[in-house]
């Protein structure tokens, strides 16, 4: 019996990566325009990082880490997103002392033990920026800018910008106790999840997608009443920010996330599809006490994450024209097929894609193949061909054919393919 992969853990297969490499290009070059450079943090790390930094009682640490074990006792686990590890190796190396300001990003595999759905994986890819060392406004209207053209370059319709800003750790604490109190009062309305966050967690109450939670929270305080200056003035200056570069937003004061390090700007790039239901694809926000938290220096921070696999469900097709060769080679006749191997291996290095059948039936079927390769052009050697020194060249749009001398054939294919 064959042993399948693991449940919500996905193969990207041939025919899929196209549309992830398209993503991939297009993700590096605007990251390199915006002044991001790239940083690949390890996919296991200690246990600990993660609870103390995304914090113990998000669903995440909750009920959602890989976390194991290992041979020799560690506590391991599969990081489930991408800042923690981030903001550890720029404590770990110091980054700091050598970039005062750091902007870095990433793309890989994260790990949630959730339960698979269309858009919810176990294994899924975050593409992530994190701005470290600037607590100006200025640095969130470009982290949220760059989030905003890459969706623009990528063409993806039908996606809102929601902002929030949750205040800092000071104006963040009077609110939480208001929405404590608020909450005790309507406890017999609320989901048992959320009866339990009054206590530990009370802010996510205003995330539940419970609809009674979502009524009985309709009039709760919001942490808009409570932002003190300095935080009621960072989220004016964000604002206004994104006013001058023409960038529209929904200013959203239930907006909450999940995960404990945020503070002040936080925002989500929501996804609204046909049937008006609102996805998040990508999220993220501040987190100026993320670095001190596990251990470095106090540094303001600031990023997001999007959701490849989200992502990629909103993009139009990009073809699978990308894994198709430009040369096909037909060869008839085990002389010929000799020939072919060779001339395969030269347009390669040429760089010019080449394939050919590895196990040639007749002129009809290989050209079949062609055909079906999506190759610009078929050369096409038989016996007749190797006696008379030349190969046939075939247009496979025009079906154009013209006759090409062995020694001029590289060439040839050269000028032809160019413009390819
Ligand atoms: P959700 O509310 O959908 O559970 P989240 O708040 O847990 O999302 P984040 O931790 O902020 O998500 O991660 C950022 C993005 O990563 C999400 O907006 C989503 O696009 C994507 N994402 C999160 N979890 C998964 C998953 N299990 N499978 C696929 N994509 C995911
Ligand atoms: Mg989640």
């Amino acid at each position: 019996m064959l042993t399948q992969a693991i449940k919500g853990v996905k193969d990207i297969l041939p025919e899929d990566s196209p549309k992830w490499r398209r993503l991939e290009d297009a993700v590096r070059k605007l990251f390199s325009d915006y002044g991001f450079s790239e940083i690949r943090t390890p996919i296991i790390e200690h246990t600990v990082l993660f609870a103390r930094s995304i914090g113990a009682t998000s669903d995440i640490v909750e009920k959602e880490m890989y976390a194991f074990k290992d041979q020799g006792g560690d506590e391991i686990t599969l990081r489930p997103e991408g800042t923690a590890g981030v903001v550890r190796a720029y404590a770990e190396h110091k980054l700091f002392a050598s970039r005062p300001v750091t902007k870095v990003y990433y793309m890989g595999p994260m790990f949630r033990r959730e339960r698979p759905q269309a858009g919810r994986l176990r294994q899924f890819h975050q593409i992530g920026v994190e701005a470290l060392g600037v607590s100006e406004p200025g640095i969130d209207v470009d982290v949220l800018a760059a989030l905003v053209e890459l969706f623009g370059r990528l063409e993806a319709q039908g996606v809102e910008l929601h902002i929030n800003s949750l205040g800092c750790k000071d104006c963040r604490a009077a609110y939480k106790a208001a929405l404590k109190d608020f909450l005790m009062r309507k406890t017999d309305s609320l989901c048992p999840d959320c009866q339990r966050r009054i206590e530990t967690n009370p802010l996510r109450a205003l995330d539940c997608k419970s609809e009674r939670c979502k009524a009985a929270t309709a009039d709760a305080p919001m942490m808009s009443e409570y932002l003190d200056g300095d935080c009621r003035a960072h989220f004016e200056s964000v604002k206004q920010g994104l006013d001058d570069l023409g960038i529209q937003y929904v200013v959203d004061p239930r907006m909450v996330r999940g995960l404990d390090y945020y503070t002040r700007t936080t925002f989500e790039m929501i996804a609204v599809d046909k049937q008006g239901a609102q996805n998040a694809v990508a999220a993220g926000g501040r987190y100026d006490g993320l670095v001190e938290e596990i251990g470095g220096p106090s540094t303001p921070g600031i990023g997001f994450a999007i959701g490849v696999e989200r992502l990629l469900m909103m993009l139009p097709e990009a073809g699978n024209g990308a894994g198709s060769p430009q040369v096909y080679i037909a060869a008839i006749g085990g002389r010929a097929e000799r020939f072919g191997q060779k001339l395969a291996d030269e347009l390669r290095k040429c760089g010019i894609p080449a394939e050919r059948d590895y196990s040639p039936g007749g002129l009809k079927n290989q050209m079949k193949k062609a055909d079906r390769s999506g190759a610009s052009f078929t050369a096409i050697i038989g016996e007749d061909e190797m006696a008379r020194g030349a190969a046939i060249i075939r247009d496979m749009k025009s079906r154009e054919q013209t006759e090409v001398r062995f020694d001029r054939l590289v060439e040839e294919i050269k000028t032809l393919t160019r413009s390819l």
